[in-house]
């Protein structure tokens, strides 16, 4: 059997291409794990809209604004163009945003934004809201706990995908392939992204000579309760201190006035280097401190932070929970233009947060992502219908690399701790190159194939960054200790 699209992912990119590819199209959707097991699912703050034809200009101003100066503008226009329009069909479908008092949707802000435009939805839920709707809206089958471990790729054609599914490899063919398979947040001690997201198709693509773009940039996010035993830690959203949450030293400083004029709706960048120079220079611990926030007030429009604090012990508004930035997003990817095609490679695309349109420059503009999921994915869908593609069946061989080796867990752990110092918030050549060593040797080493896709994620993430010798965005080099 060839389906005639194959989508790796079923977060916001992935479902909302879905959504847009009609019924009668053979579709399948592949996840690796259950479906909620993505960013999407965690998403907090917000999705962006323009609010009206001048905030569009505003919003393509303030996108690149954040991006300090390396985004691509025609990417910004077109999210900025296209925001209302995905978003409104979204409402037409039935979704619903959070309204006020009035009944109006209530629109919030977050960093960086000169205006109140981000709807949300479950209050602090935005992101589990929408990928159930999407799930909802979705026309095609899913198969779920399938990994992809390779695309099938001959002389520049992409005939589909190769599976590992039940312990079994094997092929699953598609006239076109649309990798909408996330970041990569599994390669850092410290994140707040789903647990199986791992840039495994950043890898595959390195493998297959795909170009991928400004891997160096990467997003950490500064406020994340961090305190907890896995990974994956609790994220305290943007829109908190965008509504008043304060940054404090152990004595109730709140020192961001000390960094930077816009206090806490700095750039999250700018934030997150302030926490982490503030927690240096001082030696004390950095609390987000809800003084400013009226008890029921907040309890209705933060409900799920206030439940999942309450149940580690805090109090909330009246408590001050202890924060520090974790990595969060990865602002380059696979290189696509703006309907998502990847060149060198017919019928394959790639969105969302795995793709990289140039769309966030050196940093990404908050609650910017899920609009980019929305959009250019339904760009690629239109592309995807308005193409014939015609397909001659190919042959390929299944691989018997070993997906898992003894050690790999051992090296994993190593990895993420290499990453998170070494490739963090503040870079130095030392430890990039102390990083990319480790990488190869590792490489060299027996390993498994899924370990091996993470390794070639990473080298290329600290490549990347050895190459951009000055800070930019959320590059940010030092002088060598
Ligand atoms: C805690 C948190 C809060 C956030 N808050 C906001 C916000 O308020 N607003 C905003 O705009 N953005 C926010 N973001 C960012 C945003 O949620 C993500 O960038 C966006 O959801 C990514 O969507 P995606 O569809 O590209 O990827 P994801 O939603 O991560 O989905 C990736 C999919 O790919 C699948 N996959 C991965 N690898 C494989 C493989 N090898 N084989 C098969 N399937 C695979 C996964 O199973 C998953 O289904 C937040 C992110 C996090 C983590």
């Amino acid at each position: 059997m060839v389906y005639d699209v194959v989508i790796i992912g079923a977060g916001v990119a992935g479902l909302a291409a879905a959504m847009n590819l009609p019924k009668s199209k053979k579709v399948l959707i592949i996840n690796k794990n259950h479906p909620w097991e993505c960013n999407t699912f965690y998403a907090q703050g917000g999705v962006v809209t323009a609010i009206n034809d001048e905030d569009e200009i505003s919003l393509i101003q303030d996108t690149m604004e954040a991006g300090a100066g390396l985004c691509n503008e025609h990417a910004v226009r077109v999210l900025s163009e296209h925001s209302a329009q995905v978003v409104g069909n979204l409402i037409e479908r039935g979704f619903e945003f959070d309204k006020n008092k009035e009944g109006e949707l209530h629109y919030t802000k977050e960093a960086a934004h000169s205006a109140s435009r981000i709807l949300h939805a479950g209050g602090d839920a935005t992101g589990r809201y929408l990928h159930h709707f999407l799930l909802e809206q979705n026309p095609h089958p899913m198969l779920e706990g399938a990994q992809v471990t390779d695309l099938l790729i001959d002389e520049g054609q992409c005939y589909g995908v190769c599976v590992n599914y039940n312990d079994e490899q094997k092929h699953i063919f598609s006239k076109s392939v649309v990798i909408a398979s996330g970041g990569l947040g599994s390669l850092f001690s410290f994140h707040t992204n789903a647990s199986k997201i791992s840039g495994d198709l950043q890898g595959i693509c390195l493998e297959k000579n795909i170009e991928l773009e400004r891997m160096e940039m990467l997003q950490f996010h500064p406020t994340v309760y961090v305190s907890s035993h896995a990974a994956q830690k609790q994220l305290l959203t943007e829109a908190l201190r965008g509504e008043g949450a304060q940054l404090v030293g152990e004595n109730n400083y709140a020192f961001m006035k000390d960094y930077d004029d816009r206090m806490e709706l700095a750039p999250r960048d700018i934030v997150s280097r302030a926490i982490f120079d503030y927690k240096q220079r001082t030696g004390e611990e950095v609390y987000l401190s809800f003084n400013n926030f009226e008890e029921e007030y907040f309890n209705n429009r933060f409900p799920n932070i206030a439940a999942n604090l309450r149940g580690i012990g805090y109090d909330l508004p009246k408590d001050r929970v202890p924060i520090s930035p974790a990595f969060h997003y990865a602002i380059g990817g696979i290189k696509t233009n703006l309907d998502g095609e990847i060149k060198g490679v017919d019928n394959l695309y790639a969105i969302g947060e795995v793709a990289s349109t140039g769309v966030h420059g050196a940093n990404r503009l908050a609650s910017n992502s899920l609009l980019e999921g929305l959009v250019f994915a339904s760009r690629a869908a239109q592309k995807i219908k308005d193409k014939s593609v015609t397909y001659v069946p190919k042959e390929f061989p299944i691989s018997t690399d070993s997906l898992r080796c003894e050690d790999d867990k051992l090296y994993k752990g190593q990895l993420r701790r290499i990453m998170w110092d070494d490739v963090g918030i503040v870079r130095t050549q030392r430890g990039l190159k102390e990083a990319l060593n480790f990488i190869e040797d590792t490489l060299s080493k027996p390993i498994g194939r899924f370990l091996k896709l993470r390794l070639l994620t990473a080298k290329e993430i600290v490549k990347s960054a050895l190459k951009r010798k000055v800070s930019v965005g959320v590059h940010y080099m030092s002088e060598d200790s």
